[in-house]
């Protein structure tokens, strides 16, 4: 108990500027792993081919490195392990968890149709489960996910607390594409095994793909991680924030409004999180005081007003 190193990582999609939302999740890995004496790792999630940019990914780094959210060792870039996404998607396939599914983009689409006339959940219906792969010949397939059909899945999130969902809700994901791509949802995994990271902690839109990521490390035999999933960050009155309408780029604090780092570091640590009545907080203190059990369960509010004023 106890023994195992703690891993966290911060795994940015490279789709546009570094916002405060991924800028915080980047800072609480990063407190996590040094309060416990680990390693904070830094993942580019450049899979998404058409949406990637080099741009973002130097907007991610400068960033980063601005506000010294120092990662260990070199970043992962996950585009460059796609072929090691296949194998695994393969592997699946041979040890039974996984079959591949002919179903045609037409074929799907009047599935979905039929669905929603009958006021149906709109989900894969698992048509190839259980058909023999031959009856498919040289077409184009997907290989799919054999998720279980029974049960439910509890997991004990460190900052929503237990979250139960049945496995009924959830259908037969796709791992690998027809042109042999992986999906995120089987890079994520494949890569947060292969890392050894131990803790995600990332934003709560993510809570839902951990239901799905979990039986992929289940099929593998894989060590599951422990999960905490943080409020997203709100405008004061409560409205999701928008590049429009508010400062939501880091490199906006730093260019346009020259807010120094530690003052917007110290501003990201307390949305969200606090320690007593202290506003300023140095990194040392925060590496020493950080737990996850600190952070809030409501939306955190975000007042650019504050920040300019501190
Ligand atoms: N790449 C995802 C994003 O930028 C995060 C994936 C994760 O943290 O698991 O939203």
């Amino acid at each position: 108990t106890g023994a195992k190193q703690v891993v966290t990582r911060f795994a940015p999609s490279p789709t546009g500027f570094l916002h405060i939302g991924g800028a915080r999740t980047a800072l609480f890995n990063l407190l996590f792993a040094r309060h416990h004496g680990g390693k904070f790792l830094l993942r580019i999630e450049d899979t998404d081919r058409a949406r990637s940019t080099d741009q973002a990914i130097s907007a991610i780094l400068d960033g980063m490195r601005w506000l010294n959210l120092d990662w260990d060792g070199e970043e992962v870039y996950q585009f460059s392990r796609a072929e090691r996404h296949a194998q695994v998607a393969r592997e699946m396939l041979a040890n039974g968890h996984a079959y591949k599914c002919f179903a045609t983009a037409e074929e799907l689409e009047a599935m979905r149709a039929e669905q929603k006339a009958n006021k149906q959940p709109l989900r894969y219906d698992g048509r190839w489960r259980d058909r023999d792969e031959a009856e498919g010949g040289d077409a184009p397939f997907v290989i799919r996910l054999k998720a279980p059909r029974e049960g439910a899945v509890t997991i004990e999130d460190h900052v929503q607390g237990p979250v139960t969902v049945n496995n009924a809700e959830l259908d037969d994901l796709v791992l690998l594409r027809s042109d042999g791509t992986p999906t995120y949802m089987l890079a994520v995994v494949v890569d947060d095994h292969d890392m050894g990271v131990t803790h995600v902690i990332r934003g709560d839109d993510h809570l839902n793909n951990a239901f799905r990521q979990l039986p992929i490390y289940r099929a593998m035999g894989w060590e599951e991680p422990e999960y905490a999933h943080i409020p997203l960050i709100f405008n004061p009155d409560g409205t999701k924030m928008s590049k429009r309408k508010n400062a939501v780029a880091v490199d906006e604090y730093r260019d346009a409004l020259g807010i120094l780092p530690e003052a917007l570091s110290n501003y990201l640590l307390r949305l969200g999180w606090g320690h007593g009545d202290d506003e300023i907080i140095s990194r040392e203190q925060a590496i020493e005081w950080f737990a996850l059990s600190g952070v809030g369960r409501s939306p955190s509010r975000f007042d650019l007003k504050k920040l300019e004023s501190l």
